[in-house]
């Protein structure tokens, strides 16, 4: 499978890299450093004047509808700009 973005929704096939990005992310998001928080900033503010930023009714959170992964975890990816679908980010 091609390595990109990780691919959080359902349909899509999810791979050990993929899941280890996630696991990093999501502890980030829960205690990030000055670094991470300071990056997750700059991405987030891409993502809100993105079009594909959604919000999820059910779930009640925002999601990237370019690859289904929630943004408040996604914007601490370990990953670099490749992690956003659309290559809009730059950091
Ligand atoms: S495509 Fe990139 S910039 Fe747009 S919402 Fe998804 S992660 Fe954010």
């Amino acid at each position: 499978m091609r390595r990109g973005a990780p691919r959080c929704s359902g349909g899509y096939e999810m791979n050990i890299p993929d899941l280890l990005e996630i696991a990093v992310a999501w502890k980030r998001a829960a205690r990030p450093t000055d670094e991470e928080q300071e990056k997750a900033d700059a991405r987030v503010s891409i993502c809100n004047g993105c079009e594909h930023k959604a919000f999820r009714e059910f779930l009640h959170i925002y999601v990237c509808d370019a690859c289904g992964c929630p943004l408040n975890k996604k914007i601490y990816s370990p990953r670099g700009p490749e992690a956003c679908p659309k290559n809009k980010w730059h950091i």
